[in-house]
């Protein structure tokens, strides 16, 4: 954390059994699990709010020691999987977006080094950066603003962006509520909010539990399903466009049953932080396992909108729309995961 107003302890919100975002007393254990991604032992508990259907990773390190849990080789690897062929894994999105608004100004939040920015022609470029490291390979990618630091912080004025993004990165806060909330201001009326977040109520997730590749504790605070993203964003009075869950983490949740393997037969693991690059031959293989295995099982979870990567879009209502509500006190919350995704 490189702000000097961070808070170093974990917020109050996070540290009882009652719901971060709805309130609610009423939480079960949802799920118990280590970090499979650097393979450490310490496990962490997940609870689920029977209220507002929110998961979250009770009593998390505070946010002084989180930089630990990332590492210098999690900021690579994400680094490098945003600027990897950016124009091609950036199209989907770009496409969703021109749907609703063809030029202006945008922010993404946790724009990494700026791979999604840069593919982004013609609009008023806008970034904000947790890592000093990364913020400025972005200021290098990227002709724009880059903001250095906690997203809560950001100097932005009310009604200034027609567009702002948020891939992978609404689980990584303490707060999500708060952002959500300053999202809201920081859109202009009929602004979109176009996030990503892994599905914690797809098929895989609940099939291979612990080891379910989108979980990625501990840096994931919140495990969102379609239904807590519903209720997340009603609460800031935003209209849902579309929520769509598609895609898989199948590859690298194998993995790590691989990982779990090699430990159980005795030999010491690479954790998939420090795998190594795949050869030719393995790249090979791969690429026929995913097209005859993994995309056609994605595709037919996506259908039947059980995939493990929720697309959500949501507009601030214009002037003549429904007035923002402050919190969870307006209708009752959605609680069946899945529905009418
Ligand atoms: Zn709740």
């Amino acid at each position: 954390m490189s702000s000097a107003r961070v808070m170093c302890s974990v917020p109050l919100t996070l540290q009882s059994a009652a719901c971060p975002l709805c309130g609610s007393p009423s939480a079960d254990l949802f799920l118990a699990a280590p970090d499979r991604y650097h393979w450490r032992s310490e496990v962490y508990r997940m609870l689920r709010c029977s209220g507002c259907c929110c998961v979250w990773t009770a009593d998390p390190p505070a946010p002084k020691n989180m930089a630990f849990h990332y590492g210098e080789d999690y900021h690579r690897a994400i680094r490098a999987g945003g600027e990897r062929d950016a124009a091609a894994r950036w199209k989907v999105p770009r496409r969703t977006i021109a749907r609703y608004k063809k030029s202006g100004c945008i922010l993404d939040i946790g724009c990494s080094s700026g791979g999604f920015l840069k593919t982004m022609n013609g609009w008023s470029l806008h970034g904000i950066e947790l890592d000093p490291k990364t913020a400025e390979r972005a200021r290098m990618n990227v002709s724009g603003d880059i903001f250095v630091g906690n997203a809560l912080e950001a100097p932005f004025a009310q009604d200034t962006f027609d567009v702002i993004t948020c891939f992978d990165v609404l689980e990584h806060f303490y707060e999500p509520l708060e952002l959500v909330r300053k999202i809201a201001t920081w859109l202009k009326p009929g602004g979109v909010f176009y996030m990503r977040v892994p599905n914690v109520a797809s098929w895989e997730a609940r099939l291979l539990r612990s080891y379910w590749f989108g979980l990625e504790l501990p840096r994931h605070l919140f495990h969102f399903s379609p239904s807590a993203v519903r209720n997340l964003m009603r609460s800031t009075g935003m209209e849902e466009l579309s929520l769509t869950a598609k895609g898989t983490y199948i590859e690298p949740s194998v993995a790590y049953l691989r990982t779990r393997l090699v430990e159980r037969l005795g030999f010491t693991p690479v954790p998939l932080v420090a795998a190594p690059e795949p050869g030719i031959a393995w790249k090979a293989v791969r690429k026929c396992i995913r097209a005859l295995v993994l995309e056609p099982f994605g595709g037919i979870a996506g259908m039947a909108g059980a995939g493990a990567c929720l697309d959500a879009l949501f507009r601030k209502p214009g002037p003549s729309g429904t007035p923002g509500r402050a919190g969870f006190t307006g209708d009752a919350p959605v609680t069946s995961d899945g529905e009418g995704v």
